[in-house]
């Protein structure tokens, strides 16, 4: 038997013994035929609010920020279920989509840096929802993903107290350290930044322009939610 015999019938037994139930409304899957395991049913991704012909997010050189829906609910309880309440399951449901916007981009990285928690909100919580995001897009993706790789130094002030852009970037600069340990790893592989929510944006640009002063290359961020629909 090769290996990919192997890893269908360990995923036709995890079916069977797991039975796969909708991350939002808890209604079991069917299982489709020849499908790649579904997390959402597709009633309830008819309701997701995807950017589509908008994935590419604005106003946000010098870096490519590829966005997969926008700020709406039911994203936004998918969002705080899996940031405060410990739903966890939401990570790989959130990262087909990410991997969907990213192959229609068509993107091509190395490794995936989620945007770190200041250490002391992670150790709150416990985790840090972007690396759960990060870590699942990465095995759809089959690459590596290096946590830890940027330190949060210091938290930001308030963002919404700010007002312009260049104002925001000004309050988030210095707020990064790159882990140096990381650095040949990190050395000739494009990154991939990955967060779940993004709203101006400076601060992932901070975190960008962390890893490009260390000589990294940065082919861009990917976040889960950002921005209203302009209708
Ligand atoms: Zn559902």
């Amino acid at each position: 038997m090769g290996r990919g015999d192997w890893s269908f019938l360990t995923e036709k037994l995890e079916r069977l013994f797991y039975p796969q139930v909708c991350s939002f409304c808890d209604s079991l899957i069917p299982e489709e035929a020849g499908g790649s395991r579904r997390y959402v049913c597709r009633a309830c991704e008819s309701d997701l609010p995807f950017r589509l012909n908008d994935e590419i997010y604005p106003d946000h050189a010098p870096f490519l920020l590829a966005v997969s829906f926008y700020y709406e609910e039911p994203l936004l309880l998918a969002l705080r279920q899996l940031k405060f309440h410990g739903r966890t399951d939401f990570a790989p449901a959130l990262a087909t989509y990410l991997y969907a916007t990213y192959r229609r981009l068509n993107l091509s990285c190395d490794v995936i840096v989620p945007m770190p928690l200041h250490y002391k909100r992670e150790r709150q919580r416990g985790y840090n929802q972007a690396g759960l995001l990060g870590q699942a897009l990465a095995e759809l993706l089959r690459i590596p993903m290096l946590e830890d790789s940027l330190l949060r130094v210091r938290a930001s002030g308030r963002q919404s107290e700010q007002r312009g852009r260049e104002e925001k970037l000004a309050n988030v600069q210095g707020i990064f350290r790159l882990n140096e340990d990381h650095i040949p790893v990190l050395s000739g592989r494009r990154v991939l930044l990955l967060d779940d929510i993004v709203t101006s944006g400076a601060t992932m640009t901070e975190a960008g322009r962390c890893l490009q002063d260390a000589g990294i290359d940065v082919l861009g961020m990917a976040c889960a939610a950002g921005g209203l629909r302009q209708d």
